[in-house]
């Protein structure tokens, strides 16, 4: 598509959902650093009240904020959409998602199950929902694990019973992408980009 017709064209959303340590933000990150697709996909970076784990980068992984913040901006209607976690908030900064997509700047979220079904309310044309696999529970513990040594045992158990109950809606995503081997997955989410995006 030309330039001059894109420039008219809203963005897409794509949202990367399914069970903690399922792979979404890897396999984002990953595709935001594919030379071809650099310039036309943009991270949205989401506000939470969650502690940083070591390696975090504020303002690139997330914006690490306290209660009282995640509350304020949620009353001045800065928040697109919200959900709670583990105890923790988390929500996505609404300026830049409308600035970005005027601009015509697809986007890249990784959401949970609330936040996927929210984002495809308000944007039923423009979100593209992708549901990512992990292979096995197994698999899933051992990543959760080696992320972050620091998460705890309790943690790491909520994280799975919540990723059990998670899967059972895979279904409902438009895509679906199993993430076993982390170059299949990221070949198959790159299909679904070029296939989609604006
Ligand atoms: P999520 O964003 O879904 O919570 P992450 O992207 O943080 O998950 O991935 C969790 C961990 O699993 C990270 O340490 C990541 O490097 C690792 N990982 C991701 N995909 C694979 C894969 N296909 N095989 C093995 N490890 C993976
Ligand atoms: P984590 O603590 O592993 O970074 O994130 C926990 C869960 O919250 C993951 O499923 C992640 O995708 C989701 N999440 C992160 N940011 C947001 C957000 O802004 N909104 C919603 N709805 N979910 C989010």
């Amino acid at each position: 598509m030309k330039a001059s017709k894109r420039k008219n064209k809203p963005g897409k959303i794509f949202i990367l959902s399914g069970p903690s340590g399922s792979g979404k933000t890897t396999l984002l990150t990953r595709l935001i650093k594919d030379k071809k697709i650099a310039k036309s996909l943009v991270k949205s970076c989401s506000v939470t009240t969650r502690p940083r784990r070591p390696g975090e980068v504020q303002g690139k992984d997330y914006f690490f904020v306290g209660r009282d913040e995640f509350r304020r901006l949620l009353k001045a209607k800065k928040i697109l959409e919200w959900t709670r976690y583990l105890g923790y908030y988390y929500g996505t900064p609404k300026g830049p998602v409308e600035k970005l997509l005027k601009e015509g700047k697809n986007l890249g979220l990784c959401l949970d199950l609330k936040g996927a079904s929210t984002l495809k309310k308000i944007y039923p044309r423009n979100a593209v929902t992708i549901f990512v696999l992990p292979p096995s529970i197994g698999a899933l513990k051992a990543r959760i694990e080696g992320r972050c040594r620091e998460t705890n045992k309790k943690e790491i158990t909520q994280r799975l019973r919540l990723a059990q109950k998670e899967v059972l809606a895979a279904s409902h995503f438009d895509y679906r992408v199993l993430n076993r081997n982390l170059r299949v997955a990221l070949q198959e989410t790159r299909k679904i980009f070029f296939k989609e995006k604006t």
